[in-house]
């Protein structure tokens, strides 16, 4: 008898759950907005009622399982959620909770993980073996997945490359470091950059237009972006050398970074004629909720 599969990515602003049957059809999609007032009891609650929700479309008496991302990880050793930007679930046992609340095993996973898992078996890096997931939106993140698995590391954090701290005298990052990854390659982090700079508020999407409009402030900014894409992304490719890179999130529609961004990895990397494909994700937006759905067990 087949297992249907029921994933949930919560995000910042949308939670969203997806019920899959046989062979991952999809049977169920619903979309809700996350609480943002009443904290940690709010988005528990809210999570709970979506699942069973979902929970109660499975046909009587088939299996299932439960998997969920959510932005932030799961502390190996104490199973409380950590390195949450959605900060009221960190020091939460959110996972124990859920289980405690359905009466059924939940697996629990960073939501790049999830990305990366689902663009591994069937988006944009469908067919290879080591891939390297990189969000960049809001903020920054990364997932690894190895042989169609993800690979969380034994503190929960593998892929976490938006917090390297490679400036000393960069901006203050929300985790407490200076010149996080996420300080410069984020949808934030390049408008904050913007701000400091010229003291007038633009969004990435304006920055991103004002550089093809030849706006020179924009193009500062703009091209100080790809190049520190270039040196981030190129000094991960030489630590793991990935067999393809995808890239999700809001800023993974710049198409600039596929062209001037890819050869300014390319300039970075410790290779003269580097190959490494980085690509465009294929699932878009449904990618957090499948790949939720795929580490069910
Ligand atoms: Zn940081």
């Amino acid at each position: 008898m087949e297992t249907y599969k029921i994933g949930i990515d919560l995000g910042g602003t949308k939670t969203e759950a997806v019920l899959m049957g046989p062979e991952d059809g999809i049977r169920l999609r619903r979309r809700i907005d996350t609480p943002t007032v009443d904290g940690y009891d709010a988005i528990r609650r809210s999570t709970t009622s979506l699942m069973m929700e979902t929970i109660q479309a499975v046909p009587p008496g088939r299996p299932f399982t439960l998997g969920i991302g959510i932005p932030g990880t799961i502390n190996q050793r104490t199973g409380l959620v950590q390195n949450a930007n959605t900060t009221c679930l960190i020091g939460k046992p959110f996972q124990k909770d859920l289980e405690e609340a359905l009466g059924h095993q939940v697996v629990m996973e960073n939501d790049a993980n999830c990305f990366v898992l689902a663009e591994a078996l069937k988006g944009a890096a469908r067919g290879h073996d080591l891939v390297f997931g990189v969000i960049m939106g809001t903020g920054c993140g990364g997932g690894l997945c190895i042989h169609g698995q993800v690979r969380s590391g034994s503190h929960g954090i593998a892929g976490e490359w938006g917090h390297f701290a490679v400036d000393p005298n960069g901006a203050t990052c929300y985790c407490g470091n200076t010149g996080c990854i996420e300080t410069k390659i984020s949808g934030s982090g390049v408008e904050n950059h913007f701000r400091r700079k010229f003291n007038t508020p633009l969004s990435m999407h304006q920055i991103t237009a004002g550089y093809r409009a030849g706006d020179p402030r924009c193009r500062e900014i703009f091209l100080q972006f790809i190049d520190d894409f270039g040196r981030c992304l190129g000094g991960l490719v030489s630590i793991l050398d990935p067999d393809v890179v995808v890239l999700g999130g809001g800023l993974s529609n710049i198409d600039e970074l596929y062209t001037l961004g890819f050869q300014a990895v390319r300039r970075y990397a410790f290779h003269d004629d580097l190959k490494t494909p980085v690509v465009k994700n294929q699932l878009g937006d449904s990618a957090g909720v499948f790949g939720a759905a795929w580490i069910g067990r």
